[in-house]
């Protein structure tokens, strides 16, 4: 039989928007001892500014641009986003065909008669394109077409208001490790994790590598101490399933999120985070 009081935890989280999927999760998440946050649109806001444009000489700044938006006409990412946010032109969808996104790298697709490829070092190098870099402040998003490097632009995501708070809210309520996982750069992840104040932080990861990562930490922790894991959906619900406690975060859209998570938090402030972990350590102290 379950406690009463599991149901006043789970029903008091729901208020918040916490979404607690069963009781065994409450007293899950009342051992968190570890939490390991992606980074994008998690600790950061789900879209990034465009900061720079840098074209290879002789090419236009809106040739480059244009062609990234173009590219990322059909993708979820947060990066995608961004960019044909910043692309002010219209984006003839019918001149698009063979989009192909390759999780942690980028993506190619055919424009008009021409291959347009947009993403990482990884996706470059995979690709055998060369690149030249000479911006490093932020997350760079190298643009080929035809397997010619015509440029790169230079994007940065921005920490939530509540992140830095939450940081010091976990560290406050028990839990000893806060880490954060990202496909993104690693000064780029550094300066995030300054800022933050987290305990670790970890870069340049494909998502086989967070879910590797995960278990790494998983095997440090002692006696009956748990591990969470918080993101927002987008290529993570291998680690969501893998974390003794998964949190999807904002998931509204992401039905996949929904269903590997284990709790969900219906907005996508991570202060939220702190406050469930408050709950079920209240309410595991009721029911002993
Ligand atoms: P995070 O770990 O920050 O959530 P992802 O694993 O989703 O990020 O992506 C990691 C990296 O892969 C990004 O920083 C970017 O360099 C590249 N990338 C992923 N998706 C795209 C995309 N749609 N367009 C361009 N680059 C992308
Ligand atoms: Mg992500």
């Amino acid at each position: 039989s379950v406690p009463l009081s599991f149901f006043g935890g789970i029903g008091g989280a729901s208020k918040l928007g916490i979404l607690v999927k069963g009781s065994n999760y409450l007293e899950l998440l009342s051992k968190v001892d570890t939490v390991v946050f992606d980074k994008t649109g998690t600790l950061t806001n789900g879209t990034f500014n465009v900061v720079a444009i840098h074209p290879e000489a002789g090419v236009d700044p809106d040739y480059v641009l244009s062609n990234a938006a173009y590219a990322e006409a059909f993708s979820d990412h947060p990066i995608a986003v961004s960019v044909r946010q910043a692309y002010s032109g219209e984006i003839d969808q019918a001149r698009i065909r063979d989009v192909k996104e390759e999780s942690g790298h980028g993506v190619s697709a055919h424009v008009d008669e021409h291959v347009v490829m947009v993403g990482n070092d990884k996706l470059m190098a995979e690709h055998g394109a060369r690149w030249h870099e000479c911006d490093l402040t932020g997350t760079i998003l190298h643009v080929t077409v035809d397997g010619r490097y015509i440029g790169h632009i230079v994007i940065a995501d921005v920490v939530k208001d509540d992140a830095e708070q939450t940081i010091r809210d976990l560290h406050a309520a028990g839990v000893t490790k806060c880490v954060m996982l990202t496909g993104d750069r690693r000064d780029v992840a550094e300066a995030v994790g300054g800022k933050l104040g987290l305990d670790e932080v970890h870069a340049q990861l494909l998502p086989a590598d967070k879910v590797s990562a995960v278990e790494r930490l998983l095997g440090f922790e002692r006696g009956d101490a748990k591990l969470a894991f918080v993101g927002d959906g987008i290529n993570d619900a291998p680690v969501l399933t893998r974390a003794d406690v998964g949190i999807a975060m904002g998931a509204m859209g992401s039905d996949a999120a929904i269903e590997a998570a284990d709790v969900v938090l219906m907005d996508d402030k991570p202060s939220k985070i702190a406050r469930a972990i408050r709950i079920a350590r209240k309410t595991m102290r009721i029911v002993w």
